[in-house]
């Protein structure tokens, strides 16, 4: 029998999450599938999420096999073009592309073919990440409207607040301005944007988080939305033991027994994405019952609590996040957040719908 750990992908629930967006915004909606989807498969992910006008992603590679596979929506480079060799990749497959930076309007100069090229110029408005500063944007804008290989242009930029109190207003107002002379669709929303500043629809959504079922901001669960967790990652108990007062849990003995404590030991650890980071006391559920990890969290294997889950044993079923207990209270208790946990599951978690 194969480890028993496993990430289960709920299909329908990325579909209802995607009809969550749907009912909020009127924007078209580009669904981010970076990250293999923030960990729940590309294809997969991407079939669940077809009814989506779009999807981004970072990978051209990744971009093209999406091509390959029959999606017809637009597919947009999130980091751009890293190379010239990628732009008549760009053009055969179809694929739009972010441009953020003068390197890629020399490397556009330099590119021979005619038309064809879909580019979202993306502005700097305050993050400080990519895009181009406020000042150049006009001249890049011209240039790229008369450019012989491009074809259309969007306006985007990104939020670095949008999921603190400081929001967005300085940002969208920058936005706005830079964008007000122009006809170009617009885009701005991550999943935070969406949620909270209708203001920031425009033309183009792009939600990433709130599509898997997790919440944008901390300290509120998704399910508040009315979001469902798409990944549930689950295993089992492969081993019980009861331990003395005084005993310890793990490497460098982190738990230690004040009475008689049960002891379950989980097939999950970080190699397989869990946080080694999350302390004694982050939420688990058994058997579907909330309990507690003790100590410290090994490669292969965390320890849980059973002392009040007697009917527990070796082969018990282990929800580690996901239908239950949200990611982002797991994330929450290990310092990080639901993004983190959900890309960090490793190659040998069988990932499964
Ligand atoms: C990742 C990403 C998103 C999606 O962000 P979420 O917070 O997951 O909704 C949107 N836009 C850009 C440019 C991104 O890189």
């Amino acid at each position: 029998m194969p480890r028993p750990i496993q990430a289960h992908i709920d299909l329908s629930a990325l579909e209802h999450n995607l009809n969550v967006v749907r009912r909020m915004s009127s924007a078209r909606i580009m669904a981010v599938i970076k990250a293999a989807a923030y960990g729940h498969g590309l294809l997969r992910a991407a079939e669940a999420l077809n009814a989506a006008e779009g999807f981004a992603l970072l990978d051209i590679q990744e971009a093209v096999r999406l091509r390959e596979a029959g999606f017809r929506q637009q597919i947009l480079l999130l980091e751009g073009f890293f190379s010239s060799d990628d732009l008549p990749l760009l053009a055969e497959y179809d694929l739009a592309s972010v441009i953020h930076s003068p390197h890629q309007i020399a490397m556009l100069d330099a590119y021979p073919r005619r038309g064809g090229l879909s580019l979202w110029l993306k502005i700097n408005s305050g993050m400080n990440r990519l895009g181009f500063p406020p000042r150049e944007v006009p001249a890049v804008m011209e240039k790229l409207k008369n450019h012989a290989a491009v074809k259309d242009v969007t306006l985007m930029t990104h939020f670095s607040h949008a999921d603190e109190a400081e929001g967005v207003a300085q940002q969208l107002e920058r936005f706005n301005t830079l964008a007000a002379p122009y006809r170009a669709p617009r885009s701005l929303a991550n999943s935070a944007a969406l949620l909270r500043y209708p203001a920031t629809h425009a033309d183009w959504v792009r939600p990433g988080i709130m599509l898997y079922g997790a919440s944008p901001f901390a300290g509120t669960e998704a399910g508040q939305f009315g979001l469902r967790p798409a990944m549930t990652l689950s295993s089992e108990i492969i081993s019980v033991r009861e331990i003395g007062a005084g005993e310890q849990v793990g490497y460098g003995g982190l738990f230690r027994a004040e009475s008689t404590t049960r002891v379950g030991v989980v097939a999950c650890g970080y190699a397989d994405g869990y946080p080694r980071h999350a302390p004694t006391g982050t939420p688990v559920l058994v058997q579907g019952r909330r309990t507690r990890t003790l100590g410290r969290v090994s490669m292969d294997m965390l320890s849980v609590d059973l002392s009040a889950l007697p009917e527990t044993a070796v082969g018990s079923k282990v929800t580690l996040w996901g239908q239950g207990l949200p990611v982002e209270e797991v994330a929450h208790a290990a310092g990080t957040i639901s993004y983190e946990l959900l890309c960090a599951l490793t190659a040998r978690v069988p990932v499964v719908a």
